[in-house]
């Protein structure tokens, strides 16, 4: 696994914003709040966005949107299998930070 700590190409900053973008599909902008210039686009693919502390009802809303006709039992049991993986990959990942980058992250 690689792991890169994003930063403004133009200013070096880290003080970056992110813009979501709700279009025919989802994009994320990421703006450097210091120099205001573009970092980086995402595109998400379908399902892929999952917004921490919001609940199953966030989860469902964004299948709806997407025009998931998946059942909501199957979709509950995606939502808890999906929120706990996530939280389970960023925990291993503070601790890669930490090995990599020691206490002060950059
Ligand atoms: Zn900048």
């Amino acid at each position: 696994m690689e792991i890169k700590i994003q930063k403004c190409q133009v200013c070096k900053s880290r003080d970056l914003r992110n813009i979501l973008v709700r279009d025919e599909i989802q994009k994320v902008y990421v703006q450097c709040r210091a120099c205001g210039e573009l970092v980086a686009r995402y595109m998400l693919s379908k399902g892929g966005y999952f917004h921490a502390g919001r609940g199953f009802e966030s989860f469902l809303r964004s299948h709806e949107r997407e025009g998931d006709m998946d059942s909501a039992r199957t979709l509950s049991t995606a939502f808890e299998d999906m929120e706990e993986n996530i939280e389970k990959e960023f925990t291993n990942l503070k601790g890669m930070m930490k090995d990599i980058f020691g206490d002060t992250l950059p």
